[in-house]
C-alpha cells in the first residue's frame, strides 16, 4: 500500500496524524501491514489479526498478532513478528476465538 492509499482508507485526522508522527521503519511496516487487515502466514497458514506495531529504537519494526479461531492456536498473541513474514489474506473473516477454544488453551497451561 502506498502512503496516498493509506490516506484514503484513513480519513480521519487522528489515524493520520499517528501515521505521520511514526518514524520512518513503523511507517513502512504500516504500509506493508495495515491495520485494518486480516493475516496469513507467507506459508499460507494461520489467521491472525493485527493488534500492534511494536517501535523499539534502533530495532526493526515488529507486529503484535492474535490467531483467529480458524487458526491453528485460536486467541494466542504472538510477539515480535517481522512485517515480511505476513501476507494480506484480505478475507475479512477474522474472528475471535470461541469460549471452547479460550478454556482449551487455559487448560494447557503448566500448573
Ligand atoms: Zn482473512
Amino acid at each position: 500500500m502506498t502512503e496516498k492509499e493509506f490516506f484514503l482508507q484513513h480519513r480521519d485526522k487522528e489515524t493520520q496524524d499517528w501515521y505521520r508522527t511514526r518514524p520512518a521503519s513503523v511507517k513502512k511496516a504500516i504500509l506493508s501491514c495495515p491495520p485494518d487487515e486480516c493475516y496469513r502466514g507467507k506459508d499460507g497458514k494461520g489467521h491472525y489479526i493485527l493488534r500492534s506495531y511494536v517501535e523499539r529504537k534502533g530495532e526493526p519494526t515488529r507486529l503484535t498478532m492474535v490467531h483467529g479461531r480458524d487458526s491453528f492456536w485460536p486467541g494466542t498473541i504472538v510477539f515480535g513478528m517481522p512485517p515480511e513474514d505476513l501476507k494480506i489474506c484480505g478475507c475479512g473473516k477474522w474472528r475471535p476465538p470461541t469460549k471452547q477454544q479460550i478454556a482449551a488453551t487455559k487448560g494447557d497451561r503448566p500448573k
